[in-house]
């Protein structure tokens, strides 16, 4: 059987590498590099567009646990997020041009998925499908969600992380610490008062 997934971000990456390690044939649509997003950057798949960090690797939360059990259930991300990790104290964060090549390469090499670069207007009818367009669907096919699904609005609630240049920062005046006195002091703390932030 053949199964459509839309977006090759995180979501649809995970779900046709796991689809094919199941046996099926995936045809998975990525609308980069021809349509982009506000955000997007690069055309690689599973782009991380915001903070490189994927939260706590404390098992006592919950953001800790989920990652954890993704591990035992064997995703294909958290591993490589894993091999492509940086210092981070006790959190997970990425190196995430490594992060996303190696997840690209996965997807190119695997010959039960077929990757189109297309971006996907309508959700397909008749056929099993898998809707991983993310918080930055493109225009047309949110508007035929909104139609599929009944819904005037669809929402996205979040804020953008700015990347700092390390050069452009001030020494003298930052230093580095650990985040929640845990794990080396790998975090670069700018200090600010109420207005300059
Ligand atoms: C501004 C911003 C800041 C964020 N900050 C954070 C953060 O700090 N930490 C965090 O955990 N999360 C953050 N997020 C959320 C982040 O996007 C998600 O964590 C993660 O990327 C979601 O994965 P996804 O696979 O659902 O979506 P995405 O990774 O966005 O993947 C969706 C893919 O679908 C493609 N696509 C969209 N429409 C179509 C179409 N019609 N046809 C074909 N392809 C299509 C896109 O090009 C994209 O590659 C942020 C999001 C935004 C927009």
């Amino acid at each position: 059987m053949k199964i459509t997934v839309i977006g090759g971000g995180l979501a649809g990456s995970e779900a046709a590498l796991q689809l094919a390690q199941r046996g099926f044939e995936v045809d998975l649509y990525e609308m980069r590099p021809q349509v982009s997003t506000q955000a997007h950057k690069t055309e690689k798949l599973a782009e991380f567009v915001c903070s490189n960090s994927l939260g706590s690797l404390d098992l006592t939360n919950a953001s800790g646990l989920l990652k954890k059990e993704m591990e035992h259930l064997g995703s294909n991300l958290i591993k490589i997020a894993l091999e492509n990790s940086v210092p981070a104290g006790n959190a997970l964060a990425i190196d995430r041009e490594g992060f996303s090549q190696k997840v690209t390469n996965l997807i190119e090499q695997n010959p039960k998925i077929n990757l189109i670069r297309k971006e996907i207007e309508e959700i397909p009818e008749n056929t099993p499908c898998i809707v991983a367009s993310g918080p930055l669907t493109s225009k047309k096919l949110a508007d035929n969600i909104k139609k599929f699904t009944g819904e005037e609005h669809l929402h996205f609630f979040d804020a953008i992380a700015p990347i700092v240049e390390k050069d452009s920062i001030d020494f003298d005046k930052a230093f580095y610490a650990s985040r929640y006195d845990k794990g080396e002091a790998s975090y670069i703390n700018c200090p600010m008062n109420k207005e300059e932030y």
